[in-house]
């Protein structure tokens, strides 16, 4: 039998990679977007085939619609369907608001919030194609952030796009709902990555502060709740934002 496939977008580095290697685990063929870092997807690549899981790249920018467009209908050539898309791709462009330049606006937008919406159309397409037995499979899965909950000075277009996924997620887990494709939202909190690294050390000791458990998260904690969101044993959940955040926001 053909294993279901799983499609990670941002799957070169960070929270994706390890979303990736997880879906792997669970047993998805995993489909590896990347932007610029085709090395480092293959990389990721390599260690999922080196556990004996398998999995693709499929390098495409999520916000130039004609290149989404295109990855999908190749994926609907080559497998028929999809049966979970997590859109986990992002990037900050941290500024306040009086210094907001147009362009880091149009940027994160289109990133953030456009190319998850670009990616859930034409996967949505996919899944609703697809003749598979069981709906139970069929997840959409948005990462979002604490950010999009509590807001942050310096971080309005960041929160704002995150939220956005948020009441995108919704109205969509209604749209899909009656077809058996839920649509959920996972909001992290502070997780060890490239794009946490960048803090400085001052900076992260006062995020630390914020954190009831007292520790930063790793990966691997927004990975596993995933892996939950894409599997059978949430086949009841549909519509939900879901904290992993070590009680920074309750
Ligand atoms: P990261 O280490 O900076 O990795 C970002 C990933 O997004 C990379 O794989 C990158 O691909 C990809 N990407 C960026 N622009 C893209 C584009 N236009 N098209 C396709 N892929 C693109 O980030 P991370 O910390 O793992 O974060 C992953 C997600 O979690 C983001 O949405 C972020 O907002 C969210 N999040 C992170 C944290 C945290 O504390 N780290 C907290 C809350 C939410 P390339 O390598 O090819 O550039």
């Amino acid at each position: 039998m053909q294993k279901l496939n799983a499609l990670v977008t941002g799957a070169s580095r960070g929270i994706g990679a390890c979303i990736a290697k997880t879906l792997a685990q669970d047993g998805y063929h995993v489909l590896l977007n990347y932007c610029s870092n085709e090395a480092k997807a293959k990389l990721i690549q390599q260690e999922i085939q080196n556990e004996g899981g398998s999995a693709e790249l499929c390098g495409f920018d999520v916000s130039e619609p004609s290149q989404v467009n295109e990855k999908f209908e190749w994926i609907g050539k080559t497998y028929g369907g999809l049966s979970v898309l997590v859109n986990n791709a992002g990037i900050t462009l941290d500024s306040l608001l009086l210094r907001l330049k147009d362009e880091d606006l149009d940027k994160a937008l289109s990133i953030n919030l456009k190319g998850a919406i670009y990616c859930t159309r034409a996967g949505a397409k996919l899944m609703l194609k697809a003749k598979q037995a069981s709906g139970t499979e069929r997840s959409i899965i948005h990462i979002s952030s604490v950010i999009a909950e509590t807001g942050n000075a310096g971080q309005a277009v960041y929160a704002a796009t995150k939220s956005g996924l948020i009441g995108f997620s919704k109205s969509i887990a209604r749209e899909l709902a009656s077809r058996q494709i839920r649509v959920n939202v996972v909001t992290p909190g502070y997780i060890q990555t490239d794009m946490t690294e960048v803090l400085t050390d001052t900076q992260k000791e006062a995020i630390l502060h914020q954190i009831p458990l007292g520790f930063f998260g790793t990966p691997d904690d927004v990975a596993n709740l995933v892996s939950f969101l894409a599997s059978p044993k949430s086949k009841y959940l549909t519509g939900q934002v879901i904290s992993v955040n070590g009680g920074m926001y309750m």
